[in-house]
Parts: structure tokens; C-alpha cells; sequence
């Protein structure tokens, strides 16, 4: 395992304190590392979970050729480029229920979807076309050799990789172990996750506020975030702004969980005594990064016990806790859960407005895509504050304006990330 040090001491321009988010995401990739553990699960039980290991097709799908539409089996040397040829219907094949003699020339079998091609027979002539006349069947010219048919291994040829290791088990993946005749899969444990809020000023949801005191959010949004990605979550509370309940708590999910996320206790005003009680636990940097919104962030590895977790210390402020959580977090947890891909896709889409932007800083704003005039366009939530969760929450996409971009004009093209699949 390398540690920070190494890592950013190779890095030429490494500036902690005014970090752009690319680099940010270097580091924390070539730092935390995949989980080793698999476990075997029914087929079922798999969805969302990651596949630790290539499964090599161990059968050909589909096993035999067959036909792709309801028709006719033809040899196609009985068709002509140019003229109507008559051939005699000999028999029918069904999915499931082959036909089982030969087909010589001048005939053809009346088949169906899914059906094994008949011995002899190259070609399928949909029904639509066909004129059937007790038992002789006429088929227009124009035929293409070889239509209509599915080869046998077309889908998943037997001995050949169908899935790679890393891939995440979704819908069609539930179905492709099943077409391989596969009961069960083995894939790689879940990520045990702790995470916990700091701040004195916290309450939980059911007590009552005092004056400067507001309702722990982060530890919701937290929950919601690391739940969606498949997490097992270790929920720890709240954590009052005290040196040694501090350090007790972290040492507890040290030893506990293979990352931590906690938020608050980072920024300016903070980070002196957390930096210091870090220091006996572990390697801990702390960042500026060049964003916004949420600039301070504490990222390293922490032992107890002799144990050790990969820390994510986010800032306080409930947006800047999602942003940095899905800008950071979620890619660095998904590498970590095995899973190789982890990058979203950017769509570049018209903005309605101007937006004020400085370069020297990513700006993930809130942006709600929508249809205008039968084209996607995209707008800003309204207030961008860092403490205005409102605009997470009616936002579809974040609206990720780059390191080196300026202000953009009203019509301009952006980049937007879409939430659904962050989420
Ligand atoms: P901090 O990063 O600890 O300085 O906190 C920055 C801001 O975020 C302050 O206004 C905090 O009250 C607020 N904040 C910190 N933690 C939470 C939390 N768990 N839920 C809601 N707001 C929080
Ligand atoms: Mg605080």
C-alpha cells in the first residue's frame, strides 16, 4: 500500500491548499485500495453488487442455430434473385420442439421464433410475405441468403469471457447468468462503511433546538448516499466538537469499517485540533481544494486495533457534503467495492442563463434539465449557497463547470452530470 507521501511526493505540482478536483481524484485513486473478500450468492441476491471474477461462458448462446421470426426455413439455393419459386411445406418446427428430418430441395418447414433451424436450411422467409396454398408456399424474389437466423454462440460463444470482473450486476446482467444456466455468482463482499457528523451545535431529529443550534442533515443525506451505493453502513451519531470523544470515535470505526465519512471539523476554523489529534492515528492530509462548493476536506488512512480505514472528512455544510461525497467519495468507495467503472458520463446541453464563473475553480452547480422548445436545456436551482440543501433537492443534474472554464453566456453550451445514476 503507498502512502500520501509518496504519492503526492511524486506529484510536481501538488499545492494542498489550492488542489484542482482532478488532481484531488488522482491522489485518492492511487491511494485507497479494492476490497479482497468475495462471497457466493444466489443469482437474485446478486443485483447491485459487484462481480469479483470473469465468468467464462461455459455453453453456447443460443445453443443451436435458430430463427429469429415466424416463417418459413428455406434452402436458399432454392430461391431465385428474380422469379417467385413454389416450394412444398414437409413439416413444422417449434421453439422447444425441433424438426427432425432432412429437408431436400423444393421444400420447406413452416417454423417459428426460436426454432432450430431444420438440417439443410440457411434462410427464413417471414410469413408476411409468403402466398400459402394447401401446402405449397410461394416466395417472392428478393431473398437474402442467411436471413432471419441467429447462429448458435452469437449471443455468448462457449469458453469466451461473457462477463469481466468488476462489472456491476444489474438487470441484464441477472439475465445473462441465468442464460448461461448459472444459479449462483461470486462476487466481492460489501464495503463496511462508518461515518458520523461533528459539530456541537448538531441535534438529532426528535430533540428540541436551542438557539444556534440546527438538525443533524448530513448524517441523512449520508445514509441515503452510501445506502444507494450498496454500502454496509455503520451509523456512529453525532460526535460533539471534544478532542477525546473525537478521537475515540474515529479509532471505534478504525477498527471497524474499511472507510470512514465524516463531516464537519474541517474547515479553517477546525481543522488545527482535528489535524492534530489525526496525526496520532494515522496519515491524514487536509485539502483546499479548488471548487465549490465545498473546499476544505481531510482524506488518509487511520489504524486502531490494528485495523485501518481509508478517512473521507468532508466539510459541514449539507450541499458541500454531497458534492464532495459524490465528486470524491463515491468514485474512490466504487474502486474500493472492485468495481472498475466509476466514471459518469458529462452531457453537454444548452443553458437557459448566464453564470457568473471564475477560472481556477470546478463549480458543480444545481442545475434542473429540462425540455424547452423540444430541446434539453438547463438552469440553475436558484440560490447556489453551500448551505442551501433546497437546491440539491430540486436538481436533477449538477451543472459541472470546468477547472480552467469562464463565465458562460445565455445559449452556451455546458456540462451537466446527470443525478439519477449518481444516486
Ligand atoms: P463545519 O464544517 O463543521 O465548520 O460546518 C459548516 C456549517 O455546516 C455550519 O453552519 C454547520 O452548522 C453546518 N453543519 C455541520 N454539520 C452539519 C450537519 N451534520 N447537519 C447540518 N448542518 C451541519
Ligand atoms: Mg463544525
Amino acid at each position: 500500500m503507498s502512502t500520501l507521501a509518496d504519492i503526492v511526493g511524486c506529484m510536481a505540482d501538488y499545492d494542498p491548499d489550492a488542489l484542482p478536483v482532478a488532481r484531488a481524484n488522482e491522489v485518492i485513486r492511487s491511494f485507497v485500495t479494492p476490497v479482497t473478500g468475495t462471497e457466493t450468492l444466489p443469482v437474485r441476491a446478486a443485483l447491485g453488487r459487484v462481480l469479483a471474477g470473469d465468468i467464462v461462458s461455459p455453453i453456447d448462446v443460443p445453443s443451436h442455430d435458430n430463427s429469429a421470426m415466424d416463417g418459413y426455413a428455406v434452402r436458399s439455393a432454392d430461391l431465385s434473385p428474380d422469379s417467385p419459386v413454389t416450394l412444398a411445406e414437409v413439416g413444422v418446427a417449434l421453439a422447444g420442439k425441433e424438426f427432425r428430418g432432412e429437408v431436400a430441395p423444393g421444400q420447406c418447414v413452416r417454423i417459428m421464433t426460436g426454432a432450430v433451424m431444420p438440417a439443410n436450411t440457411d434462410t427464413v422467409v417471414i410469413q408476411e410475405v409468403v402466398k400459402v396454398e394447401a401446402g405449397r408456399i410461394t416466395i417472392p424474389p428478393g431473398q437474402e441468403r442467411g436471413q432471419n437466423r441467429r447462429f448458435a454462440g452469437e449471443d455468448l460463444r462457449k469458453g469466451k469471457p461473457a462477463l469481466g470482473a468488476g462489472a456491476l450486476i444489474r438487470p441484464a446482467e441477472l439475465g445473462l447468468l441465468a442464460s448461461l444456466g448459472m444459479s449462483e455468482v461470486k462476487v466481492k463482499r460489501r464495503l463496511r462503511v462508518a461515518f458520523f457528523s461533528t459539530g456541537d451545535e448538531l441535534r438529532s431529529v426528535g430533540e428540541s433546538l436551542g438557539a444556534g443550534d440546527v438538525y443533524d442533515s448530513n448524517r441523512y443525506t449520508l445514509y441515503g448516499m452510501l445506502a444507494r451505493l450498496g454500502c454496509e453502513i455503520i451509523d456512529m451519531g453525532v460526535v460533539r466538537d471534544d478532542p477525546a470523544l473525537l478521537e475515540a470515535a474515529f479509532r471505534k470505526a478504525a477498527a471497524s469499517a474499511d472507510a470512514v465519512v465524516t463531516s464537519g471539523g474541517v474547515s479553517v476554523g477546525e481543522a488545527d485540533f482535528t489535524k492534530q489529534m489525526m496525526a496520532r492515528l494515522g496519515e491524514v492530509v487536509f485539502w483546499k481544494i479548488a471548487m465549490r462548493p465545498g473546499r476544505p476536506m481531510a482524506i488518509g488512512r487511520i489504524e486502531s486495533e490494528g485495523k485501518s480505514a481509508f478517512l473521507f472528512g468532508l466539510p459541514g455544510n449539507p450541499v458541500a457534503v454531497m458534492v464532495t461525497f459524490y465528486h470524491f467519495v463515491r468514485g474512490a468507495l466504487l474502486y474500493m467495492m472492485g468495481r472498475k467503472d466509476t466514471e459518469l458520463p458529462l452531457l453537454r446541453v444548452k443553458s437557459q442563463a448566464a453564470m457568473r464563473k471564475k477560472p481556477g475553480r470546478t463549480e458543480f452547480q444545481r442545475g434542473i434539465l429540462e425540455r424547452r422548445d423540444g430541446e434539453w436545456t438547463v438552469r440553475l436551482t436558484g440560490a447556489q449557497g453551500s448551505g442551501i440543501l433546497r437546491s440539491m433537492s430540486e436538481a436533477n443534474c449538477f451543472i459541472v463547470l470546468h477547472h480552467e472554464q469562464g463565465s458562460v453566456k445565455p445559449g452556451e453550451p455546458v456540462d451537466v452530470m446527470l443525478m439519477e445514476g449518481l444516486v
